[in-house]
This record gives structure tokens, sequence and C-alpha cells, in this order.
């Protein structure tokens, strides 16, 4: 194992994007007595609201971004979708945390297929689709319905399209615009989850418990804890996470998303870094999410991920934010974004109740 000697307090976080995940990071890292950097091409990113150290730079503008890793001690990063040319940039004058195969395995959903059935991993049958051809040719394999995503970019339930009959195939290859993409058979859950766990560069490994996970819109919608699943299929699901982060040398937090079905559980997707669905643990865990990935990219000890209340989070998105008046007995976080649009994770808030098993 390597020997990374812990960041001491006054060292600085660098952290490329400025978006929510970015400023509660930077939070985190505050009460660590940790400053943070923000980098991000938005001016107004939210990030920016809480750390005085910050760069505005389009991810292409490497001398820009050799300067920003300059002024840090660690960078890390708040999407999975940073460029290589960026991780290039900055690698020579500053580690990346999580680093560099976390981030290709994830942007790319052919390459995170076939690096989590390389581990022998179950997920949802999948093809990688170019044309009409090959998509006939997938349908074949996948049987309908299927859904078809795009390789790269597709987030919130963007850049996909299900497909229920052979009549709607070529209007789904079209609503993708030719991107390269892939199509996946359709699973049949019984639920979704999620495991957020976290890896230190020393191969120290901490999950907190798997949380159950509804979508609305594709977009998450609540995170409830515990998730209906039984000890078994929760102590798989992080030994799934485990596995992961070991095959990745991964250093972080890791968000694994999970399809709970009859015959076992199906990985989705990874992200290699803080994600939404363990926002829960700001309100409901001694350390969050949030400060246990700081711990990991700074080389400090894990927290403990114990959780010592059950727990519901619910998302504000779009308009849903203008209820935050009547948020009560709930820990509300607004995200101090400017402007509300339909679709916009405006904010967050997490109702706890005593723990029940
Ligand atoms: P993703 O962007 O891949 O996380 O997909 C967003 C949501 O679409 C998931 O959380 C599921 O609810 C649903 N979904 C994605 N892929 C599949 C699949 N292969 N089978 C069934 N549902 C899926």
């Amino acid at each position: 194992m390597p020997d990374i000697v812990p960041l001491p307090p006054g060292s600085t976080i660098g952290i490329l994007g400025g978006g929510q995940l970015g400023r509660m990071l930077a939070l985190a890292a505050a009460r660590l007595g940790l400053r943070s950097h923000v980098c991000d091409p938005d001016p107004g990113a939210p990030a920016r609201q809480v750390t005085s150290l910050s760069t505005i730079a389009d991810w292409g503008d490497a001398s820009a971004l050799a300067v920003f890793a300059r002024s840090v001690d660690v960078v890390t990063y708040e999407f999975e979708n940073v460029p290589a040319a960026v991780i290039d940039a900055i690698e020579p004058h500053a580690p990346v945390r999580p680093g560099r195969r976390a981030l290709a395995v994830s942007q790319d959903r052919l390459a995170e297929k076939d690096f989590l059935s390389g581990l022998g991993l179950a997920t949802a049958p999948y093809v990688p689709v170019e044309d009409p051809v090959s998509l006939a040719a997938a349908i074949a394999r996948t049987g309908l319905p299927a859904i078809l995503k795009t390789r790269r970019l597709g987030y919130d339930g963007k850049g996909q399209v299900r497909i229920s009959d052979a009549g709607a195939a070529s209007g789904a290859l079209s609503a993708l615009a030719g991107a390269p993409a892939i199509l996946e058979g359709f699973v049949r859950f019984d639920r979704e989850i999620s495991v957020i766990a976290a890896r230190s560069p020393d191969g120290s490994f901490a999950a907190y418990d798997p949380g159950e996970n509804v979508h609305r819109d594709g977009i998450l919608h609540t995170t409830t804890l515990p998730a209906r699943i039984d000890s078994a299929a929760a102590a798989g699901a992080v030994a799934i996470a485990r596995r992961i982060t070991d095959a990745l040398d991964y250093a972080g937090v890791i968000g694994v998303e999970l399809f709970v079905t009859r015959s076992g559980l199906v990985v989705n997707e990874i992200a290699p870094r803080v994600h939404n669905s363990g926002h829960w643990t700001e309100a409901a865990c001694l350390i969050d999410q949030f400060e246990q990935h700081i711990r990991a990219v700074a080389g400090w000890p894990l927290g403990p991920t114990d959780r010592h209340s059950d727990a519901v989070m619910t998302n504000l998105i779009g308009d849903e934010v203008a209820t935050w008046p009547s948020v009560n007995n709930a820990a509300l976080h607004l995200y101090g974004k400017a402007e509300t649009r339909p679709g916009r994770k405006m904010g967050h808030m997490t109702r706890i109740s005593p723990r029940q098993k």
C-alpha cells in the first residue's frame, strides 16, 4: 500500500465542479480546518458562495488548470464527466482522487458494464449500438422492452429512451441523435437501492447502510433508510461496493446503484463521487458522506458510518423549493442556486425518526 501522509489542517482541497456537491464538499472541508478551492467554468457556480478560493476556467484551458492544480494539495471532483485532458493538465502538479481509472470507467456506460461484468458482478444484459442494423441485432439479444442509453453524458434519466416494441426502435435511435449507445435489457426489479461507501488510499473501507431510492421522471425523488431488504442483501450490496473500490484502487466516496431482483442484486451504475442518494447521512450519521470523502482524499482516517436514526431524504426539484417555509421537523439544505428551473435540483430535506432496526 502506498504510504500516504495525511494532509494537515490548513491544506487546500481542489474541487473540480462548483455545483451543490462541490458546495457541500467545501463546507465539510471547512469544518475540518481545510481550505477548498473550487474550479468551474460557471462564474455563478453555487460552491463559490462558500469558499473564497475559486477559479473560473473552461475545461479546455490547460494552463489555467495547471495554475489551479499548483495552488492546491489534492484535487477531487464532484462529477464523473471530467474530461481526460483535464486530468492530464492537473496530474503533473497534484494528485487526483478518486482518480483517472474511476473516471474512465464511469464516463462510458459500455466501459462501466464491461468493468462490472469483468468483476463477475451481475448487470443488465447490454449490447453496444451504433446504427439501425446493430440496434436490430441488439434487440434480438436483449428482447423487449429494453432501454437505449447514450454511452456518455447521460444523467437524471437524460440520454435514454425506452423501447417497448420493435416499431419504436428507429425513433429511439434518432432521439439520441446518432450518439454511440448501448441497449440494456429491462431489469424487472423489486426495488432500487444504493450503497455509499468510502475507501482510503491505504485500502481501508467503510460503507453506510444501503438506502432505498425512488425516482420520479428519471430524477431521484426520495432515499429511505433502512431499505426494505434483508440483512444478506444489505451485506451483499456492501461487498459489491468493496469489490468495485478495491478493483479501482479507489480513494474517496463512491455511489453504487443497484437493482434488487428475485434472483439477486444487479449493479446499475457507479458514480465516483459523493452521491445524491447519500445526502441522508448529513442528518442520520455522525460523519456524513461529504466529510467522509474529504477525509479519504486527504488521507485522513475514515470516520464511522453508523446510522443513529431512520431517515427519509426528499429532493426539492424545480418549484418544489418554494415549499421551504413549510419544511419543519426536517433538516433543510438549500443550494443557493439563483435560478429555479424545471428538473433542477434546488435543495433537499431529511426527516429522521428513531431507528427501528
Ligand atoms: P440510469 O441513468 O442508468 O441510472 O437510469 C435511471 C433509472 O432508469 C434507473 O434508476 C431505473 O429506475 C431505470 N432503469 C435504468 N436502466 C434500467 C434497466 N436496464 N432496467 C430497468 N430499469 C432501468
